[in-house]
């Protein structure tokens, strides 16, 4: 079921797009532009636009553009006292660093979001290439992919600005005062290990960052880093804590535009995962290495960047496939392969 689209484009990069349709417009679109493919990130900023405190969702990747723009902007409105970082990926906390230098605000994370970002900015090159190298040679990747990878180095450092000190720490159920708004915090993993969602009953907005997007699925990795878990099995029940929320509520997704119609995406994200999970137990009747899924789970040519998620997202459901005893492992000369339990 296709969402309800409440505006037809996103405003033009570099300016203040006051909502209408929020009471009060008390909530600013900033649509950030990426160089990626994944083109863009939304970030918003909370608060009346006459008086009051204000606070800024997530900043974009460090670079000279992001930084310019930023400059720009701030340059028109009041001065932010608080920053809301939802979580550490690069397009959200790219900036956070500098962004507090600059405004002396308070930044907010949860814990394992800040935990997982310094972990990232302190790993060196080597830390990324041998842990890399080691986990697709274990899911059959070949060498010269291998490498194409593992020689990208510490990819997440050069965009990101530098960690804020001092930190205040968020976690689910507490209330939070951003841009003289109450906001519910609520926590979802299985994107990040804690990402933060905002909901606001007033304004019946929901900020859902990555863990609801309108257009694509949030990639749901199982990484070299961290492979211990259930990342899928994580996001889908997480899914579950947006069940009270009004059928009408306004989306505010971290990429694409604004909608309503969360309920029948969620339901919609959980369909697609159950058909990938099909997909994978159809393919499975003999053993196959992760790798060997690439070409039935993509069918597009994938860069570097794109091979890493798309590992990520294919492992993933391997782990829930085989947590829930659909498939088994066995390790042939080292590589990990998959086959479903009741094959001969
Ligand atoms: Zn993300």
């Amino acid at each position: 079921m296709a969402v309800d689209y409440i505006y037809d484009a996103a405003p033009p990069a570099g300016e203040i797009c006051r909502m209408d349709c929020v009471p009060g417009q008390t909530i600013g679109w900033i649509y950030m532009p990426l160089p990626f493919a994944l083109d863009h990130v939304n970030l918003w900023l909370l608060g009346d636009p006459d008086e009051g405190p204000l606070a800024i969702v997530d900043t974009g990747i460090q670079s000279g553009k992001s930084k310019a723009m930023w400059q720009d902007l701030l340059a028109t409105t009041r001065k932010p006292t608080d920053l809301l970082i939802t979580h550490y990926h690069p397009d959200h906390i790219g900036l956070a660093g500098w962004m507090v230098e600059q405004l002396g605000c308070s930044c907010y994370m949860s814990a394992q979001e800040i935990d997982q970002a310094r972990m990232a900015h302190a790993a060196s090159d080597e830390d990324f290439a041998s842990g890399q190298t080691t986990w697709y040679r274990r899911h059959g990747l070949d060498a010269e992919r291998i490498t194409e990878v593992s020689s990208l180095g510490n990819t997440y450092r050069p965009i990101v600005s530098g960690l804020p000190q001092d930190v205040v720490l968020l976690s689910a159920g507490e209330t939070v005062s951003l841009g003289g708004i109450e906001w519910q915090v609520m926590t979802g993993g299985g994107h990040s290990a804690e990402q933060i969602c905002l909901y606001s009953q007033q304004l019946n907005v929901l900020i859902s960052a990555d863990q609801v997007l309108p257009r694509i699925t949030p990639n749901i990795s199982l990484v070299w880093y961290k492979h211990g878990g259930d990342p899928l099995a994580t996001f889908l029940s997480s899914l579950d804590m947006f069940r009270d929320l009004p059928e009408d509520v306004i989306v505010l997704p971290s990429h694409g535009l604004p909608f309503r119609g969360l309920h029948p995406r969620i339901a919609h994200l959980r369909e697609h995962h159950e058909e990938r999970l099909e997909l994978i137990l159809r393919s499975a009747k003999q053993p196959v290495t992760a790798s060997d899924l690439m070409p039935v789970l993509f069918r597009r040519e994938l860069d570097p960047r794109q091979l890493m998620f798309a590992m990520g997202e294919c492992l993933s459901h391997l782990r829930l496939l085989t947590n829930s005893g659909q498939l088994i492992t066995e390790s042939i000369e080292g590589v990990d392969h998959f086959r479903v339990a009741t094959a001969a």
